[in-house]
Formats: structure tokens, C-alpha cells, sequence
């Protein structure tokens, strides 16, 4: 039995989607700008799926532009709201793809938190390098950004504020309309990734008030390389990508109609079944997580237990190398992940532990459980049955405590 318990990585492209892509591959070859029937049979794919993205987050179909997934989203959110006030700057060649024409100058900073996905933190280092002044605002130990933090740090100089909606590592969600209607007061654009959040939980871009919202078709059954940035109408945002008027101007490249008509399916998919799917996932994870808390002594859940998305766990193991743990469960067929990185031999903490203010061996220790469309009872017992001994085998190789520090 292969138990797959990594769907914030990515989840299986679901068989409605693959009909989807397959149907349009085989009968739609046309470029969505040709004016002729070839063409226009296109763009009422891409129309199709504009629509069914925006149903998914409570937009307008006009104001999504597809991209490449959430990593371009993101970049085109905080790239494109800088590039505004960068009108000379080689990135912002591009006309202003939205707003009035005039371009405001003095605003130079952004501000985001300490637990976003690299798309964004080395989005906003690369503009730091620029000149550009960042401040990532810490999370409390339940994982969640105190609204007063962002109160303090903002100022009329602000450009940009990027919180994420749920974390990616620990599942949390942000309290976004809040930190919004603080970005709005101080003129500053507030941008969500939502990447972990679209096919999970409701997301509606009118009650939590953003002007931006990154998304990503394979986060919810849908293809990978394909997503879509939100973008109010409104919002002053200019296009990252400069090249042909597609996507109304606002993103450059013939649009990749199958991946898109793939996301529409996947959006329609996710929503017809999220309330009986969230309800369905909380269950199997709050098993998965009582059952490891039981059977494992030493385990301890990271971050908020309530405000979270209903799929994902995130488990600390006392005195075991999460890197350990992770190899001997994919050894017995059960895949799931570790936020710290390990590169060249040495285990890099988890940043969002870390930003947690988690003791190091805790930000080491730690796996991410995420759950999905396809996940069972039988796999979370099956996990919950072969843990204890993994854990206990690792334990006993274990001379010394693996604490190094506090
Ligand atoms: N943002 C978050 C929170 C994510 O979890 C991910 C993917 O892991 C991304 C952005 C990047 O999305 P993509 O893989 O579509 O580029």
C-alpha cells in the first residue's frame, strides 16, 4: 500500500481534469488571439475557465489573468504593484497595465511576513537588493500574524503588503481582511497568496478585501506550470511579462489552453465538493493527528490547531532527524515532506518553524502531513500503525539527544 500524503506539494491531476486537457488538446489547437474560428474556439475555452476561476474566489472573470502558477502570480503581484513605482526601471517597459496613467512615485517599501512561501520572500529580496526597503512581519507561536504587527510597521511609503491566506507548512490561515483594511488606510495594495488555500477552504476576494490573489491549479487536482493572479479591478498593477496584448495587456504569451481548461476543471471540481470535502479532511486529519499524538510518545503539533486549513498537520518528533523519518516512511511506502531544506549534508530549518520562535531541534524535527481528494481512513491507520516503530527504531540509533539548542 503507497500512501501519498504530500498534496501541499502537489496533488494527482483528477480524472475529470485529465478529460479536460485531453478533450481540448485533441480539438482545440487554435491560438486564443486568432481572430478566425480556430481562434475563437480557443478563447471560448480560455473564457470558460476565466469564468469558472473567478465562480471559485468570488471575481469577476475580468479580472484574472492566467499564469504559469503560483510562483509567477506571486512575482507578478509584488513585482507588478512595485513596478509602478519604478517607471524608468527596465521591468516596468511595459505600459501600466491597469489604473490611471500617471505613475505616483516615493512609495519604497513592502511589507510581508516571516512564514511566506520563497516565491514571495526571495521576490521581495530580490527588490530589496534594488533599493527597495522590506519588512517581514513575525508570527506568534501559533503560527499566526498578530494584526498589530502590521500596524506598527506600515506607513504611507507603502507600496505593497503580501500575507499569505494559509500557510503551506503548518496550514494556518491569516486574518487577511483585517491586515487588508489596514494596507487600504496607509494607500498600500494588499496582495494574498492564496496558493494553499483555493480548493480548501471558502475564498472569496470580496470578503477578505484584497486587491490581489495569487492561486495554482496543482495545489487542487489540477495541472502543474498553470495558475492565475487575481487582479481588482482598478488595482495599479503593471504586466511583468512584456511582449504580445494578451490577457488583455496584462500578461504577454500565448496562453497554455489546455493547462487553463485543466484549472477551470479542477476549480469547478474543487468547488462543488469543498464543504463536504473540508468536513471529510478535517475528520481524517484530526485522526491522523490524535492517533501519532497517542501511539508516539515525545510528538507535539505545530502551530494552531483551529485557525488552519482542514488537510494539513505538521508534527514535531523528539530527539528523530525529520530527514531520517521522512526516508524510512517512504521506505514502507508513505510519502510526506519536511519544511527544512537539506542541502549539502546539512538540515536547514524550517523558516516558518523558525519565525514560530519553535526551539531548533524542534524546527528539525518536524513533517508535514498533508492530506486530499484521494486520502483514506485505511492510509491514516496505516500511517498511525507503522509510525511508532519507525520512530522508536530511529530513536534507538540515537546516542545522544539530537536537542542543540533551546
Ligand atoms: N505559494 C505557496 C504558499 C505555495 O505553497 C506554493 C507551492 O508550493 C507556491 C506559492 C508556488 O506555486 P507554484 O508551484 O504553482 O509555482
Amino acid at each position: 500500500m503507497r500512501v501519498y500524503f504530500d498534496y501541499n506539494a502537489t496533488s494527482p491531476v483528477a480524472p475529470e481534469v485529465v478529460d479536460a486537457m485531453g478533450r481540448v488538446t485533441r480539438e482545440v489547437f487554435g491560438n486564443a488571439s486568432s481572430v478566425h474560428h480556430f481562434g475563437q474556439q480557443a478563447k471560448s475555452v480560455l473564457d470558460d475557465a476565466r469564468s469558472a476561476v473567478a465562480a471559485a474566489i468570488g471575481g469577476d472573470p475580468s479580472e484574472v489573468v492566467f499564469t504559469s502558477g503560483g510562483t509567477e502570480a506571486d512575482n507578478f503581484a509584488i513585482r507588478g504593484a512595485a513596478a509602478v513605482f519604478e517607471p524608468f526601471d527596465s521591468l516596468a517597459a511595459a505600459p501600466l497595465a491597469q489604473g490611471k496613467s500617471e505613475s505616483p512615485r516615493g512609495k519604497r517599501h513592502l511589507i510581508a511576513s516571516a512564514i511566506e512561501h520563497e516565491a514571495v520572500l526571495n521576490t521581495l529580496k530580490a527588490l530589496a537588493r534594488r533599493g527597495w526597503k522590506t519588512t517581514l512581519l513575525p508570527v506568534d507561536q501559533s503560527g499566526v500574524l498578530a494584526v498589530d504587527r502590521l500596524r506598527e510597521a506600515i506607513t504611507d511609503d507603502t507600496a505593497l503588503v503580501s500575507i499569505m491566506h494559509a500557510n503551506n507548512e503548518i496550514g494556518t490561515i491569516q486574518p487577511i481582511a483585517e491586515l487588508a483594511a489596514i494596507a487600504r488606510a496607509h494607500g498600500a495594495l494588499m496582495h494574498t497568496d492564496a496558493v494553499q488555500s483555493v480548493g480548501k477552504i471558502p475564498v472569496d476576494v470580496r470578503a477578505l478585501d484584497v486587491d490581489l490573489l495569487s492561486l495554482s491549479a496543482h495545489k487542487f487536482n489540477g495541472p502543474k506550470g498553470v495558475g492565475a493572479l487575481w487582479i481588482k479591478r482598478g488595482a495599479r498593477v503593471q504586466a511583468i511579462l512584456t511582449g504580445g496584448k494578451h490577457e488583455r495587456n496584462r500578461r504577454a504569451g500565448t496562453e497554455n489552453v489546455p493547462g487553463i481548461a485543466g484549472l477551470g476543471a479542477a476549480a469547478t471540481l474543487a468547488m462543488g465538493k469543498l464543504s463536504a470535502e473540508g468536513t471529510r479532511l478535517a475528520v481524517l486529519r484530526d485522526r491522523l493527528e490524535d492517533g501519532i499524538l497517542a501511539a508516539v510518545p515525545g510528538t507535539a503539533i505545530n502551530g494552531s490547531r483551529s485557525a488552519r486549513v482542514p488537510n494539513t498537520t505538521n508534527i514535531s518528533f523528539d530527539r528523530v532527524e525529520a530527514e531520517s523519518l521522512l526516508i524510512a516512511l517512504d521506505l514502507e511506502g508513505i510519502a510526506v515532506s519536511t519544511g527544512s531544506a537539506c542541502s549539502s549534508g546539512t538540515l536547514e530549518p524550517s523558516h516558518v518553524l523558525r519565525a514560530m520562535g519553535l526551539p531548533v531541534h524542534r524546527t528539525q524535527n518536524s513533517l508535514r502531513f498533508s492530506l486530499g481528494m484521494y486520502s483514506t481512513q485505511e492510509e491514516v491507520d496505516r500511517v498511525i500503525e507503522v509510525l511508532p516503530r519507525l520512530v522508536e527504531k530511529l530513536r534507538g540509533l540515537t546516542r545522544k539527544p539530537l536537542t542543540v539548542g533551546s
